[in-house]
């Protein structure tokens, strides 16, 4: 989104404003209209971006004169003047991060100062391994997850206040969410923004609190979620499942719950992309003379006809009996590998006959062997 708004009035400063004052200013309005802490408002989004956008060329000498210059123009595509192009515009979270410095992934999230004007705050999102087995991967499956995770209390409605209206602007934090903390690390002392301690970051006191979830608006329970996994699904796969994390602070809007699935190996498939593979042993006798030979499926035993001769490691291709793809909706196919089963535990007369056989036949009729004869020749140059 390219802003058509004026640049300082979006940062809420003059026209002569220093670059402090800038950064100050959009500091201040970057945390208020982050993402993160609006999740139930879309409009922050678009605030935040156009934030991104103004300070992007006010914090930046040469573009801060080439739109004191040309305005808006200056940015645009074919524009006159600055040359800056259009599209040039940085990811505004990038911004944000630059001028947070690293400690910015603290901020939100797991216990950072996020917070809104009413003390709100969005639960955490959660992770959860979940084990399937291939055929469940193959027809998909309605699983209930039982997780140990915040929900809203019941007692308080969510709101942290056993009465209406209990909240009062936090005395530790004037309401800010955030103090600073000296550090001390690699030599020096610097200062760092954490979370206040005294509200958790959301800047509101309650003043009597809910004595079930002690003024949190959520309390910690087991949980049962019933989530749908489709078909098509594969070993590492991660579905994410709305609203199902942790319930947020006071009413605040509930995190993600995040499954990444883990297939158990199957005792006769394995899987590569959508298809399958297995081997299915046959008689000597049926590999000679053809037959039906009966193979699984992931929908159970089919037959599959295999021609006289055939030779151990042939494989069989039975088309859409494979795993969905899971975007596309096509099937893969099932690959066969026959194994052409020796016989180990024979009684003296079938040791005769098979001799008998085997002489009877010669070395002429086996394809196999010739070819080996013909590399072996090579091989010692005979
Ligand atoms: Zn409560
Ligand atoms: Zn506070």
């Amino acid at each position: 989104m390219e802003s058509t708004r004026d640049y300082y009035e979006v940062l809420g400063v003059s026209k002569d404003a220093s670059a402090s004052e800038i950064k100050k200013s959009y500091r201040k309005l970057a945390m208020k209209f982050h993402p993160d802490q609006n999740a139930d408002d879309p409009g922050a989004e678009e605030r935040f971006k156009e934030l991104g956008e103004a300070y992007e060329v006010l914090s930046d000498e040469e573009k801060r004169a080439a739109y004191d210059r040309y305005g808006h123009a200056a940015f645009k595509a074919g524009g006159s003047g600055g040359g800056f192009g259009a599209g040039g515009f940085h990811d505004p979270m990038d911004i944000f991060s630059q001028v947070f410095g690293g400690a910015f992934g603290d901020f939100f999230g797991g216990g950072g100062p996020a917070r809104s004007r009413d003390g709100r705050k969005r639960g955490s999102d959660l992770r959860y391994n979940l084990e399937i087995t291939l055929e469940e991967t193959a027809s998909g499956v309605s699983k209930g997850l039982e997780l140990e995770k915040y929900v809203a209390c019941g007692t308080c409605g969510a709101s942290g206040s056993k009465n209406e209206g209990g909240a009062q602007t936090c005395a530790t934090c004037h309401g800010h969410g955030i103090v600073e903390q000296r550090m001390e690390g690699f030599g020096s002392i610097f200062r760092k923004q954490v979370a206040c301690p005294a509200c958790d970051g959301s800047g509101q006191e309650i003043t009597d609190p809910c004595p079930d979830c002690r003024g949190q608006g959520r309390v910690e329970k087991m949980d049962r979620t019933q989530i749908e996994i489709p078909a098509g699904v594969d070993h590492g796969t991660r579905l994410r499942s709305s609203g199902n994390g942790d319930a947020g602070l006071r009413g605040g809007p509930s995190g993600d719950l995040h499954i990444v699935l883990h297939v158990k190996q199957h005792d006769v498939f394995d899987r590569r992309g959508e298809d399958l593979f297995c081997e299915v042993p046959v008689s000597f006798g049926t590999a000679a003379l053809g037959g039906e030979l009966d193979v699984p499926t992931l929908e159970g035993a089919a037959s599959i006809k295999i021609p006289a001769g055939t030779q151990g490691g042939t494989i069989f291709r039975l088309r859409n009996r494979g795993i969905q793809d899971i975007s596309r909706g096509r099937k893969g196919d099932l690959h066969v590998e026959v194994r052409v089963e020796v016989p180990t535990r024979l009684s003296s007369e079938q040791k005769e006959k098979l001799g008998a056989f085997t002489e009877s036949i010669g070395e002429e009729n086996s394809p196999m062997h010739e070819s080996f004869l013909e590399k072996a020749k090579r091989f010692f140059n005979l």
